[in-house]
């Protein structure tokens, strides 16, 4: 799969990983917008929430609960924001379906009508 993110699941792609199971893998984000900036992605590739079968909706609550469980290990215990980019309105960029996670400092809440 010509996907950047499967390469670096693969391994092919070097990355900062912060966790990884059969599942699902953590990483640093190479562009971060926040003191810390993670990606958290499924190992199963898919760019839509459209597109998720039963097994990738349990796996992404799988993530999610992961995510709270290592939150003091990744230096989110004071708060931390999970966005899902999807599409073009939101411009997502890497179609692998994936979970930024934001933290590290106080995060403001954009209005985007600005
Ligand atoms: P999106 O815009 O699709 O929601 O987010 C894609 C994210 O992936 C961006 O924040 C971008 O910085 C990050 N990214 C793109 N290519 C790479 C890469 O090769 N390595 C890492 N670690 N992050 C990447
Ligand atoms: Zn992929």
């Amino acid at each position: 799969m010509d996907c950047i993110f499967c390469k670096i699941i693969r391994g092919e792609t070097p990355s900062k990983k912060a966790y990884e199971d059969d599942l699902m893998l953590i990483f640093e984000d190479v562009s971060p917008k926040a003191k810390l900036h993670y990606l958290a992605v499924p190992k199963h590739h898919y760019a839509l929430i459209d597109q998720m079968n039963a097994q990738d909706q349990a796996d992404i609550g799988y993530i999610l609960r992961k995510i709270a469980k290592l939150k003091n290990i990744l230096g989110l215990n004071d708060g931390y924001r999970l966005t899902i980019n999807q599409g073009e309105n939101a411009g997502q960029s890497v179609h692998h379906l994936h979970i930024h996670i934001m933290g590290g400092q106080t995060l403001d809440w954009p209005d985007y009508r600005k």
